[in-house]
């Protein structure tokens, strides 16, 4: 069956824009192009893309702050950050705002590609009515299946793509001390770009919606010096 994701390119340059939509296009993705924040909030509002590739360099509204709106409001769209910049702290900050993946210009038309199969990949929702194996975790249930996050009343939570991987992960090795890098290795499919810090972000923002008390971690303490673990209750 043909990959009919619709993607929705953010580009403020029409000529990067017109090249990035054609591209895609060729590759057999339902693709439309907006030039500002300001027409992707209009766009959303008629249709969700599976996929959002977000410039970060925007007038107006810029990437960091459209990628946090996405994923309030918009959980389910995967979002992809493309900046001009590839500084670390550009890095962190788009993984910080909730992409699911990052990647510096200039890039390879295949690279970029790659990425989104990737992304999208991840974030393929499977069917409501079949009911997986669940764990919990915190005062939360992750359910493996559903790739959604249950509170005692069944209520979902959404996950982003990243945090859904990286919960798993720990899921899948109850009582292990995981390592930073390891974690990052398994997550992010971007080995030469591994940053501890990116790890402790998710962390952060999984512990807010699975830990009783956030502040204090219980489900998923900090290993000093190597990782995290994940504790089941008893
Ligand atoms: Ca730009």
């Amino acid at each position: 069956m043909a990959d009919a994701s619709r993607i929705l390119v953010v580009e403020d340059e029409p000529a990067q824009r017109t090249l990035l939509v054609e591209y895609l296009t060729r590759q057999g993705f339902f693709v439309t192009g907006q030039a500002d924040g300001a027409a992707l909030r209009r766009a959303l509002l008629r249709e969700e893309p599976d996929l959002v590739l977000l410039d970060l360099g925007l007038p107006g509204e810029d990437g960091h702050s459209l990628a946090k709106y996405l994923r309030e409001q918009h959980p389910r769209v995967a979002v992809i950050m493309v900046t001009a910049a590839g500084s670390t702290v550009d890095r962190i900050l788009g993984l910080e705002s909730g992409a699911d993946d990052y990647l510096p210009k200039p890039f390879e038309p295949r690279e970029l590609l790659a990425r989104i199969r990737s992304v999208l990949r991840r974030a393929v929702p499977v069917a409501p009515q079949v009911s997986g194996p669940k764990v919990p975790i915190g005062r939360r249930i992750l359910d493996l299946e559903q790739r959604v996050l249950l509170d005692a009343s069944g209520i979902e939570e959404r996950l982003t793509a990243s945090e859904f991987e990286l919960l798993k992960l720990f899921a899948e090795n109850p009582n292990k001390p995981l390592n930073r890098e390891w974690l990052l290795e398994a997550t992010s499919h971007r080995e030469a770009e591994a940053f501890d810090r990116a790890i402790d972000l998710r962390v952060t923002r999984l512990r807010r919606k699975i830990e009783h008390n956030p502040a204090h971690p219980e489900a998923i303490r900090t290993v000093r010096g190597v990782g995290y673990m994940f504790v089941p209750a008893v």
